[in-house]
């Protein structure tokens, strides 16, 4: 069984992030996305609501993508649940230098796993949650940014955190 662990604030979870988890189905028999509870990093939803976004968005692989809250070390969250595979996104070079560093660190902290990088699409190389948290902010345009079930909830009016 190959598990790989998605990790990410997900706040909120964007059309750029779901393309490399459903590109990452062809290479994993399961995914976990692990939410980033983060007590230091100020979010603008809820962990539940970031959660939940994530669950109605992945319903017809529910038995493939597994949503998950962590807190701690990544590579301590990876053991505990059996996984061997981190999976990241890349967007650009700054992307590449930063995620190179978590890469050395986590082996350093545990070499046994393994971090695969899958690359951005063109179309969604431009998005950030930090972008959508400004879009969203000022009730701009979020089509084409993050799942139709999250641009519902906010036309709906979900109250961010904040
Ligand atoms: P954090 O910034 O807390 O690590 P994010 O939720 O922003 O968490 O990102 C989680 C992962 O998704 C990271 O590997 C990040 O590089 C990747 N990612 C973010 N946005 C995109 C995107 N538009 N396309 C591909 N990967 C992305």
């Amino acid at each position: 069984m190959k598990r790989a662990l998605f990790p990410g604030t997900f706040d909120p979870i964007t059309l750029g992030h779901t393309e490399i988890i459903e590109r990452g189905l062809d290479l994993f028999d399961e995914i976990i996305v692990g939410v980033g509870v983060n007590s230091a990093k100020q979010t603008m939803f809820s962990l539940e609501q970031r959660i939940l976004w994530i669950q109605e968005y992945f319903l017809k692989y529910h038995h493939k993508v597994k949503v998950m809250p962590f807190d701690g070390l990544t590579v301590d969250f990876a053991k505990k649940h059996e996984i061997k595979f981190l999976l990241r996104g890349l967007r650009s070079a700054p992307d590449f230098e930063y995620e190179k560093h978590i890469f050395l660190l986590n082996k350093h902290l545990d070499d046994k796993i393994e971090t695969v990088f899958l690359v951005s699409d063109t179309q969604y190389i431009g998005i950030s949650s930090t972008l959508v948290r400004e879009i969203i902010k000022y009730q701009g345009k979020l089509e084409g940014l993050v799942p139709q079930n999250i641009i519902n909830s906010i036309n709906k009016g979900i109250n961010p955190n904040s």
